[in-house]
C-alpha cells in the first residue's frame, strides 16, 4: 500500500506555539516573523463552495468522490491544520484518504504522537513516570469513517464544511479542542459506492425516479454488507480501514457515521440497546455512554430535536467497524434520519413512528427527550446535524484527554493480566488439519487483525493434552484479548429480556462468527495455564505459509486433497491454463498419508511445466508431486460454463458469490432476470447459480410484504422479472442436462415445481420430489447461527467434507423429499442431526429442525439441481462449506459419472 502524505504546504516551520490561532495558517517562507502576524499572508484557505461551485447540503446537489478529494487536498495545501494521507485502495482501484485535522503543532509531531498511541495501546508495562509523560504529551485520536453505506450520503457531504471550519476557526474553545485531539476523518469509507450513487442521482435528477435507490450493490461486490466484513476482512477497503485502527494509528476513539430511515428519530447516538457483547470491558460501554450523553446534550443545545439513544441498535456483534471495541477503542456509531439522497422529503406528523427495541412509541421519553415534530427533512438538515455531532465528539474527546489516554493503557494492562489470570489461556490450532490451507488463512487473518500468533518450537504436554512442535498457539494474554476470545470461541447469545420472564431481546444481526468453526479449522481451547508451554512459544512470522516448490524435470502430475479449499483454487487455475484435471473416485496412497476420494490430479502435460509451477506456488498448500504415472480411476472434470443470477435489488448475496468466484478463479457470466428471455441457456452454460434472492423479486420484480406486493423505487428497466418464457427456458435447460445450484429464497423457484418447459404445447408444471417445509416450522427462529450438519459420505457433492460438519443457517429453507414420479429423482445430501444442533449463536425451536433434510440433490430429466437449506458462502465468511459449492459446479453431467 503506497502511503504518501499529501502535503502541499510550502512551509511547516515557524509556527511555534502562537499558532494556536487557526486562522493563522501558513508562512510563505521560513524566514518570516512568527505566524500569528501572518494571518493575511498565507495562501487563502478556500471555502468548499469556492471550489465546488455550490454550497454543500443544498437540495439536489451532491459532490462526487473526486470533488471531495480535490477540495480536501486544496484545503490541506492551504492549511497547517489539515493533512491528507492516502492509506489504501478500493476494490475498484480508487485511492482512499484520511484527513488528519488538529493543531499545527500536533500535525508537526504526528509521528511522535503515533508512537505514543502505539505504546499506550500495546505496552502493558510502561513505568509510571513514563506513562505520566506519555499521557501529558499524547493526544486523543478520534477516527471517524464517513458514509460507508453509499445511500447515506450526508456524512461525507458534511466533511468539507467541518474541515474548513476547523481550519479557519477563531473560537478559542475549538482551538483548545484541536490542541487536545487529532481527528482522523476518513473522507469516505466507500469511494466506489459514493461515485455509483452520485452518478445515479445525477442521471435521474428531475425525473420521477429522482432520489431512487441505486439499482445494484454500491460496491464492487458487497454493498451494504461492507459493514458486516470486519471479522473476516475479505474486502480490500475493509482491510485498509481495519489496518488504520488495528495496526497503524491506534486511535482511542472510533466513530462510524450512518443514516437510517426517514420516519423515526432524527439522530441516533450511543448508548446502544441490549444485548451488549459480553467480552467487551465495561469501561468501554461507559465511555461510549459519555460521548452519547454529550451528543444528546450538545445537539439539543444547538436546537436540533429528535436525538435518541438506547434504541434499536444493539451492540453484540463484531462484524462492523465497531470490531474496534474488542480492540480496546471507545467505539460507536451515529445514525441520521435520511431524505432521498439530496432530495428533501416531507414527513407528516402522523407518519412518525418507531420500531424495535428501546422506544415503544414516538413520544417524549428518556431515550428521546425532544421528539422532532415532523415536516420537511433535507440534506441540509442532516448536514447541520452532522456538523453538530462532529463538534460534540471533538469537545468530549478534548474534555477527557488525559483520562481517555490513561484508560487506553489501563485497558491494555487489564486485558493482558486477564489473559494471564483467567481461563481461557490459549487457543491451539493443531498443525495437522483437514484443511491446512484454511489454517494458514486463519493465521494470516489474525495477524492482519493485530493479534499475536505463536507456534510451538517443541512437543509439549498441558494436562492431558499432547501438543506438537509447529502447532499454532494464540495466547489470550495480549492487548487484543477480548477480540481473540470473541472470534476464537463459539458464540453463546446473551439472552436478555424486556421484563422478567418476557420475550428474549432479538439480535439486530447474526449471532455466530467463530472463525475456527466458520473456516473449518480445528481449534482447542486450553483452560489451564502452562509456563512450560509459554517457554516454547515463538511468534509465527508474517507470510509463514508461502509455498516454494520446484517441480522435477520428469513429472506426470501433481495432486491436491479434496479436503482443502485451496486445492480448488489450484484446479480452477489449472483448468483455465488448459491442463487436464481428474478427480480420484477412491482414496489413494498409504494409510496416514492418503488422498481421500474426490482429490484432484492435475496432469503436467508436456515439459516445461512453467504454468503448473506458477499455479503450485500461488496456492498456500504444498502439492503431492507424482513423478510417475500411477494407475488410479480418475473422473475427468471440465471447466464449467457458469451463469450467476443477480437481480438489481441490492443483491448482496449475488455480490458475495461473485467475490467467491473471483477469489477462486471461477469464470462466470452474470445473468439478470430479464436476460433469460434472450439467452441461449443450454448453448452457453453448463451451470446456473441462483444465490439467495426472493422468489417474488425473481419472478415478479417486486418485494412481498405480508400479503402485499410492493414495487421497489428503481426505474422500471431494473425491476424486470424472469418472464414466463424465461422460466420455461430454465426448465428446458435443466431437462436437457443443465445443472442448477440454489440456496436461500431462490430455492422457491424449484421447490414449488418447475414452470412448463418453453416450446412445449400444453406444457404442465414439472413436479420435483422436494418441497420447502419452513412454513410448518413456526417455532423455529435462526437469526444466523452455525448449526451441526451431517453429510452423506462418498458422494461427488460431499467429497472433502467431514461426515459431521457445520454450516451457517438462517433457518430456511428446510426441505422434505418424496418418492419421485415421472422422470425425476432425489437424494438427501445433508441433514440436521438428531440433537445438539447449535454449534454457535442463537436458535429457537431446535426440535423442529432435527433430522430434517438441509441439502438435496434432485434430478429432472437429464438435469440436476443442488438445493441448499443453509448459506454455503455466507458473506464470504464460511470457508467450511465453500467446497460444497465448488463440488456442485464440478458435478459431472449425468451419464459421465465415474
Ligand atoms: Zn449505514
Amino acid at each position: 500500500m503506497g502511503k504518501t502524505l499529501y502535503n502541499g504546504r510550502r512551509n511547516r516551520g515557524g509556527t511555534m506555539n502562537v499558532a494556536r490561532v487557526f486562522c493563522v495558517v501558513v508562512a510563505i517562507t521560513a524566514t518570516l516573523v512568527p505566524s500569528v502576524v501572518l494571518a493575511q499572508s498565507g495562501p487563502k484557505i478556500p471555502t468548499p463552495e469556492s471550489v465546488l461551485g455550490f454550497v454543500l447540503g443544498t437540495d439536489r446537489e451532491l459532490m462526487d468522490y473526486e470533488q471531495l478529494v480535490g477540495y480536501m487536498q486544496k484545503l490541506a495545501a492551504a492549511s497547517s491544520s489539515v493533512e491528507m494521507l492516502e492509506f489504501g485502495t478500493t476494490p475498484l482501484g480508487r485511492p482512499m484518504y484520511v484527513a488528519f485535522i488538529s493543531s499545527s503543532e500536533n500535525l508537526e509531531r504526528l509521528d511522535e504522537l503515533k508512537d505514543i498511541n502505539r505504546r499506550l495501546a500495546l505496552d502493558p508495562e510502561i513505568p509510571a513516570e513514563e506513562l505520566a509523560y506519555l499521557v501529558a504529551n499524547g493526544r486523543v485520536f478520534v477516527m471517524e469513517t464517513l458514509s460507508m453505506h453509499s445511500g447515506e450520503v450526508a456524512p461525507s457531504q458534511s466533511l468539507p464544511i467541518f474541515a474548513h471550519r476547523m481550519a479557519t476557526t477563531e473560537d478559542l474553545e475549538i482551538v483548545t479542542h484541536l490542541d487536545d485531539v487529532v481527528l482522523m476523518m476518513v473522507l469516505c469509507h466507500n469511494p466506489d459506492g459514493m461515485d455509483m450513487v452520485v452518478d445515479h442521482y445525477r442521471e435521474y435528477l428531475g425525473t420521477k425516479f429522482e432520489g431512487s435507490s441505486l439499482p445494484r450493490v454500491y460496491h464492487k461486490y458487497v454493498g451494504h454488507d461492507n459493514n458486516r466484513d470486519f471479522v473476516a476482512l475479505t474486502q480490500e477497503d475493509t482491510r485498509a480501514i481495519a489496518a488504520l485502527y488495528s495496526t497503524e494509528w491506534y486511535p482511542q476513539v472510533m466513530v462510524e457515521k450512518h443514516q437510517m430511515g426517514s420516519t423515526g428519530p432524527r439522530y441516533f447516538v450511543p448508548p446502544n440497546h441490549d444485548p451488549i457483547a459480553q467480552n467487551v470491558d465495561e469501561g468501554l460501554w461507559n465511555w461510549s455512554a459519555v460521548f452519547g450523553s454529550n451528543l444528546t446534550r450538545d445537539m439539543t443545545a444547538d436546537g436540533l430535536s429528535g436525538v435518541a439513544s438506547h434504541w434499536l441498535f444493539d451492540d453484540y456483534w463484531p462484524g462492523s467497524t465497531e470490531t474496534s471495541l474488542w480492540k480496546n477503542m471507545i467505539s460507536f456509531l451515529t445514525e441520521a434520519a435520511s431524505c432521498k439522497l439530496a432530495t428533501p422529503v416531507r414527513v407528516e406528523p402522523t407518519e412518525l413512528r418507531v420500531r424495535g427495541k428501546g422506544l415503544a412509541e414516538y413520544k417524549k421519553g428518556v431515550n428521546m427527550p425532544d421528539p422532532w415534530p415532523g415536516g420537511v427533512w433535507s440534506l441540509g438538515d442532516i448536514v447541520t446535524y452532522e456538523l453538530s455531532s462532529m463538534s460534540s465528539i471533538l469537545a468530549t474527546a478534548s474534555r477527557h484527554r488525559e483520562e481517555i489516554l490513561e484508560f487506553r493503557n489501563a485497558l491494555c494492562r487489564k486485558e493482558v493480566e486477564k489473559g494471564r489470570d483467567e481461563a481461557p489461556y490459549y487457543f491451539v490450532l493443531p498443525r495437522e488439519q483437514r484443511d491446512p490451507g484454511e489454517l494458514a488463512a486463519l493465521v494470516n487473518l489474525l495477524q492482519r487483525h493485530g493479534v499475536e500468533v505463536d507456534h510451538l518450537t517443541a512437543d509439549t504436554v498441558v494436562g492431558e493434552l499432547h501438543l506438537s512442535a509447529g502447532d499454532v498457539v494464540v495466547p489470550l494474554s495480549q492487548p487484543y484479548r477480548a477480540f481473540v476470545k470473541e472470534v476464537m470461541e463459539a458464540q453463546r447469545y446473551p439472552e436478555r429480556h424486556y421484563i422478567p420472564g418476557g420475550d428474549v431481546i432479538r439480535p439486530y444481526d447474526i449471532t455466530s462468527w467463530s472463525l475456527p468453526l466458520h473456516m473449518g479449522v480445528r481449534s482447542i481451547q486450553v483452560d489451564m495455564r502452562s509456563e512450560a508451554l509459554e517457554a516454547l512459544l515463538e511468534p509465527v512470522p508474517v507470510n509463514a505459509f508461502t509455498v516454494d516448490v520446484k517441480l522435477p524435470d520428469e513429472l506426470w502430475a501433481v495432486a491436491y486433497p479434496s479436503t482443502a479449499n485451496a486445492s480448488y483454487k489450484a484446479v480452477f487455475a489449472a483448468l483455465a491454463a488448459g491442463l487436464e484435471v481428474g478427480r480420484l473416485t477412491h482414496p489413494f496412497g498409504p494409510e496416514g498419508n492418503q488422498l481421500p476420494s474426490g482429490s484432484f490430479v492435475i496432469l503436467a502435460g508436456q515439459a516445461p511445466y512453467d504454468a503448473l509451477e506458477s499455479i503450485v506456488n500461488r496456492i498456500s498448500l504444498p502439492p503431492f508431486v507424482l513423478p510417475d504415472v500411477i494407475a488410479v480411476a480418475l473422473q475427468p472434470i471440465r471447466n464449467p460454463r457458469v451463469a450467476l443470477v443477480e437481480t438489481y435489488f441490492h443483491d448482496m448475496d449475488a455480490g458475495w458469490t461473485r467475490y467467491l468466484f473471483d477469489t477462486y478463479g471461477i469464470p462466470y457470466t452474470v445473468l439478470h432476470p430479464e436476460d433469460f428471455d434472450g439467452a441461449d441457456l443450454a448453448g452457453n452454460y453448463d451451470v446456473i447459480v441462483f444465490p439467495a434472492a426472493s422468489k417474488d423479486v425473481l419472478t415478479k420484480g417486486k418485494y412481498k410484504r405480508g400479503d402485499r406486493y410492493v414495487a421497489a423505487s428503481y426505474p422500471p428497466e431494473f425491476r424486470k422479472p424472469i418472464s414466463k418464457e424465461g422460466l420455461g427456458k430454465l426448465t428446458k435447460f435443466i431437462e436437457g442436462g443443465g445443472i442448477v445450484i440454489s440456496w436461500g429464497g431462490s430455492t422457491g423457484l424449484f421447490t414449488e415445481g418447475l414452470a412448463p418447459a418453453s416450446g412445449e404445447k400444453d406444457g404442465e408444471t414439472v413436479e420435483l420430489p422436494v418441497r420447502d417445509v419452513t412454513k410448518s416450522l413456526e417455532e423455529v427462529s435462526v437469526p444466523g447461527a452455525f448449526l451441526a450438519v451431517d453429510f452423506i459420505p462418498n458422494d461427488p457433492l460431499t467429497w472433502g467434507m467431514p461426515e459431521r460438519g457445520g454450516a451457517f443457517s438462517r433457518g430456511s429453507p428446510v426441505f422434505a423429499t418424496s418418492i419421485p414420479s415421472l422422470d425425476t429423482d432425489r437424494r438427501v445430501i445433508a441433514v440436521y442431526p438428531e440433537r445438539d444442533l447449535l454449534l454457535s449463536g442463537y436458535l429457537e425451536g431446535e426440535k423442529a429442525l432435527q433430522t430434517k433434510p438441509v441439502m438435496v440433490w434432485v434430478r429432472a430429466g437429464k438435469g440436476q439441481l443442488v438445493l441448499f437449506g443453509f448459506r454455503p458462502q455466507f458473506r464470504g465468511s464460511t470457508p467450511a462449506t465453500f467446497k460444497l459449492v465448488f463440488n456442485a459446479l464440478l458435478l459431472p453431467p449425468l451419464g459421465d459419472a465415474g
